[in-house]
């Protein structure tokens, strides 16, 4: 990375939005083994958290069973729990998921003035292609904000002009944008404080209202949260929670899920905390190696030191808990990929158990969202036009985004993934980042003369950071003329 690049991004990833990624509570990783002791020997009920609560509730059953029955019942009680522990919250009545109507309007008004663009608007209205001199920009057909990202910042919004003198608080960037998340720090929305992989909620107090993000939250978050008796206002996308379904569904079979993403990644952190058992495979690499342990067995070390420990549940065995398995994703994979993972598990399930016990062990869903599809079929079609070069616009932790420049880059085209305006200087210098997160500078980026240059922006890219960052090309342009 280079130290210009740094400063840079610095001044805004310094900002609250940019709080890196998430990881454990502190309250949880004392919590969990408490509550873990207390299932088991069945001596304390009545505890503040909901998951002791429920559990308490099969210890009382406890009394009349063998300790082997307990340890089963209290295990299958465990996997259930996690589902019902759900359901229960957001069903309270402190737990928001639709937004405020009453304010609606207003929020509306706020988001058409703050994040629309006249200049993409052009580009819509002139079949994606402007042209102003010698510059010609080409937009791809579904680029920007999509509607799981529109929603979760007009919920955001919403909630701020509902409760215009609590503290509200969020338990990571509502979406990954900077820009986005820049702009409810302004108006006072505070961040829960992350170390490393370690989230603090214990600053939010009684009678704080605490949004849940884009990509969702852990059952562990929730749960704490709900036993504070805070408001909750949960943005989460329904296109993540129907993962979350699906996972359930991997439960009622048994099966481990193989949860396609990357395990560090917001959603996958929470959409993991959802599974019993689950095992995170970042590519088809990954796959391959677990297909071939599946088939032929292996070394289980050498198993456990290719998966970084939070990419598997707690206790987790390949030889024992690879005999049933679901494929869950985190939404903004490749859907290629995620769909070759699919195949390739079903094979290997049929190979291994034969035709017939297929559906006992395994289970797939299509669970890729929509608009990433788009974004990246739109990106494939965009790449095979004449250009001179690509600007891939998005979140530097926006994992659809990052996928988009991938696109590009499998092409060989050249590309420059930006994530706001000031990656542009004015001395046709630009500051860009490649698929694998790698920052670079570039000098003299803007070809003089004629250009073509092709444009798609990131799931939670409001379409004013777009033009934007097109200004400055055009203005670079015009300046190196
Ligand atoms: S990219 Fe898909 S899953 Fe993510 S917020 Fe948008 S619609 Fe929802």
């Amino acid at each position: 990375m280079e130290s210009g690049c740094g400063e840079m991004h610095a001044a805004f990833c310094g900002a609250p939005g940019a709080l890196g990624m998430p990881g454990s509570l502190k309250w949880a990783v004392s919590g969990r083994d408490g509550a873990g002791v207390r299932a088991r020997t069945g001596l304390v009920c009545g505890g503040a958290r909901q998951e002791v609560r429920v559990r308490c509730r099969g210890a009382a059953r406890s009394a009349v069973m063998s300790a082997a029955g307990v340890e089963a019942d209290v295990e299958e009680r465990e996997k259930v729990d996690k589902r019902a522990a759900r359901r229960e919250i957001m069903g309270s009545e402190r737990f928001n998921r639709r937004g405020y109507k009453t304010t609606k309007e207003e929020v509306e008004g706020m988001m058409n003035l703050e994040f629309t663009s006249g200049l993409i608007q052009e580009l819509r209205d002139q079949a994606y292609i402007v042209q102003k001199g010698d510059l010609t920009i080409k937009l791809a057909k579904a680029y920007g904000f999509c509607w799981g990202v529109e929603r979760a910042v007009a919920i955001a919004y919403e909630a701020r002009q509902q409760f215009p003198t609590q503290t509200l608080w969020l338990t990571n960037e509502v979406i990954h944008n900077p820009i986005v998340n820049r702009r409810l720090a302004e108006m006072g929305v505070r961040f829960v404080p992350q170390e490393g992989l370690t989230k603090d909620l214990t600053v939010v107090d009684d009678g704080d209202v605490v949004i849940l993000p884009a990509f969702g939250a852990t059952l562990e978050e929730m749960q704490y949260l709900n036993s504070r008796g805070v408001q909750i206002v949960d943005t989460t996308c329904p296109w993540v929670s129907k993962v979350w379904n699906a996972l359930d569904k991997h439960q009622r079979m048994e099966a481990t899920s193989i949860i396609h993403g990357k395990w560090k990644h917001e959603e996958t952190v929470a959409t993991a905390s959802f599974a019993d058992k689950f095992l995170i495979v970042l590519n088809m690499d990954e796959a391959n190696y677990v297909a071939d342990y599946i088939l032929n067995g292996g070394d289980k070390q050498e198993f456990f030191s290719k998966f970084h420990e939070k990419a598997m549940s707690a206790g987790f065995d390949p030889d024992r808990d690879l005999q049933a398995i679901g494929i869950a994703n985190q939404t903004t994979m490749l859907k290629g990929e995620t769909e070759e993972i699919g195949k390739l598990f079903e094979k290997t399930m049929m190979k291994k158990y034969g035709v017939a016990e297929i559906t006992q062990r395994f289970v797939a869903f299509n669970t890729i969202c929509d608009a990433t599809q788009e974004r990246q079929d739109a990106m494939y079609d965009l790449i095979k036009e004449d250009m001179d070069l690509l600007l891939v616009i998005g979140g530097f932790n926006s994992s659809n985004t990052s996928h988009l420049q991938e696109i590009a880059e499998h092409a060989n085209l050249t590309s420059y993934w930006v994530n706001e305006p000031n990656c542009i200087g004015p001395d046709n210098r630009i500051l860009f980042r490649n698929s694998a997160g790698e920052e670079f500078v570039k000098e003299g980026f803007l070809p003089k003369g004629k250009v073509t240059i092709g444009v798609t922006s990131g799931a939670s890219t409001p379409d004013k950071v777009v033009e934007d960052v097109l200004e400055r090309v055009f203005m670079i342009h015009k300046l190196s003329a």
